[in-house]
């Protein structure tokens, strides 16, 4: 196997995600097999248990693993299947290193940060090695910066596994800034050079350095950093600002043929050049749509970029797909409360209720799935979204009063959404909410069946505790209320629909863990289509 590692200098938020992700696409498409994961350097264990604010969007994986996500990058930019061996944090490694401790495992040694963590981390690398014999490249994200105190037993240990795997099998590819300075017009390269400098010092000396410029890299500044940080010129790579779409990004790295570069570093050189006609159609669809439609996404995160990432990358999917362009309204959904839904969202084409926890905004959600149950908008409601759904149909169709999400009113008189037996005594908040990917069966003549191109079972991801509560389920289905899924093992409600609309779905997974560029999830697709319906009714 061959082995990229890919770090970041100077600040975050630099797109290294990307950047790493869009080499994937890149050797992807050059025909080789590419596995990616990353390396996050806090303590906790999973990202499961932070706050969005802290974090952006939490990520889940088929087996359940809460990620990082970065690694919803990684599964749209390439096919490589993620497991939770591809994200490892210090939680982890930490936590390991303590219980072997614990168990005398290291039979009387001083346990030590070298080598004893380093060892735990360069096993894992091994491990994901092993286990993935038909991988062609493994690429390992650091996350972080260099130079943070945090991150230097990750980097330790990837100086020694290079090492012990042979240079020639590795890559060490760092993504820095070049600050762009207004008063003496040009980039500068001063911060990638000290960067650099501190990798150096801890012994890795990159191969190629990817310089993420507002504009472009000019051949002095090139030569500058070739120069001074000791890699060859052409091997200084510009990643610039893409103008629309991070889908982008893999044909912005291609100009500087950034995939040649890795791939004749690491003893691939003999790979086609990459075939990329299908991406570069799929970013066409994404710039130059021909219709327009508006979704408000009406949640409580609105305000942070990426509390609802793949929620947002779905819709740009399946976007494309319809050749249209959906222009995102985020909805906080107290204005709801505050102002009124049509004040707010009196103007969109769908509305989109998307997955959360905690009872701020509630009221506004239910007032938004209301708004656009009787006035006849494309609704699509997302764990929560769902949940939400039936509450509002409880309320105001079966007149239930009161009727609620035990989550938000614990004496509520109708708890429609309840907590199943097994949450019940439930008191550790990591890592045990019902996760990842589980079978649903889907009832012929729903509109969901339709959607999904009339299969009888799909495969979707969890993340929630709260459950459709089955002793309402005939109440709620008498009024109209269509279950059109349940799952294959207990029979829970996966989807909910109402038939005598335009699209009024609620889904009680997370379909956006499952779209893909080129392949739009069915229920987005669904959704935008019917988005754009109403946007030509209305227009
Ligand atoms: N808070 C809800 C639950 O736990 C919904 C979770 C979600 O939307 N991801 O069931």
């Amino acid at each position: 196997m061959k082995y990229i590692f890919v770090t970041g200098g100077v600040v975050s938020s630099l797109g290294k995600g990307l950047a790493a992700a869009s080499i994937g696409t890149l050797l992807e498409h050059r025909g080789l097999k590419v596995l990616m994961q990353k390396f996050d350097p806090y303590l906790n264990v999973d990202p499961g248990t932070m706050s969005p604010y802290q974090h952006g969007e939490v990520y889940v994986l088929d087996d359940g693993a809460e990620t990082d996500l970065d690694l919803g990058h990684y599964e749209r930019f390439t096919s490589g299947v993620l497991s939770r061996m591809n994200n490892l944090t210090s939680g982890q490694v930490f936590d390991s290193v303590i219980r072997k401790e614990r168990r005398g495992e290291y039979l009387g040694k001083t346990v030590q940060f070298i080598p004893h963590v380093t060892d735990e981390i360069k096993a894992r690398i091994h491990e994901v090695a092993e286990k993935n014999p038909d991988v062609d490249v493994l690429i390992t994200e650091i996350g972080g910066t260099v130079g943070d105190m945090e991150g230097l037993l990750f980097l330790e240990a990837l100086r020694q596994y290079a090492l012990e795997v042979g240079k020639e099998n590795v890559c060490f590819i760092h993504v820095t800034l070049l600050p762009y300075i207004k008063a003496a017009g040009e980039a500068k390269t001063k911060p990638t050079q000290q960067s650099v400098a501190k990798l150096r010092e801890i012994g890795i000396q990159p191969d190629i350095i990817i310089c993420r410029t507002e504009t472009d890299l000019d051949e002095d500044n090139r030569r500058k950093i070739a120069m001074f940080c000791n890699v060859e010129r052409k091997n200084v790579v510009a990643f610039r600002d893409v103008d629309h779409s991070i889908y982008e990004c893999p044909l912005d790295l291609r100009r500087d043929k950034i995939d040649r570069l890795v791939v004749d570093k690491i003893g691939l050189g003999h790979t086609p050049s990459p075939a990329l006609e299908s991406w570069e159609r799929f970013v066409q669809r994404v710039i130059h749509p021909k219709h327009k439609v508006t979704i408000a996404v009406a949640g409580k995160y609105i305000e942070l970029q990426d509390a609802y990432k793949s929620i947002y990358e779905s819709l740009i999917h399946a976007g494309a797909h319809h050749d249209t362009k959906v222009h995102v309204v985020r909805v906080d959904t107290e204005e709801i409360e505050d102002k009124g839904a049509r004040e707010v969202i009196g103007m969109v084409d769908g509305i989109l209720v998307p997955g959360g926890f905690g009872d701020r905004g509630t009221e506004g959600k239910i007032l938004a799935a209301k708004y656009a149950r009787e006035k006849r908008i494309p609704y699509f409601g997302i764990c929560l979204g769902m949940q939400i759904a039936t509450i509002e149909f409880a309320r105001n169709v079966c007149g239930l009063k009161g009727a609620n999400s035990t989550e938000f009113d614990k004496a509520t008189p109708h708890p429609v959404i309840c907590l199943q037996e097994e949450q019940k005594g439930v008191e550790d908040m990591g890592a045990t909410m019902r996760l990842g990917a589980s079978q649903a069966i889907l009832f012929a003549g729903t509109r969901a069946a339709q959607l999904y191109d009339n299969a009888e079972r799909i495969q979707e991801r969890h993340r929630h505790r709260y459950e459709f509560n089955s002793d309402y389920q005939e109440r709620l289905q008498e009024k109209g209320l269509v279950i059109s899924s349940v799952s294959a093992d207990e029979g829970l409600v996966e989807i909910v629909e109402l038939p005598d609309h335009p699209f009024y779905i609620g889904a009680q997974f997370h379909p956006e863990f499952q779209s893909k560029p080129n392949h739009p999830h069915p229920l987005f697709s669904g959704f935008v289509a019917a988005a754009l319906e109403h946007a030509q009714r209305e227009g």
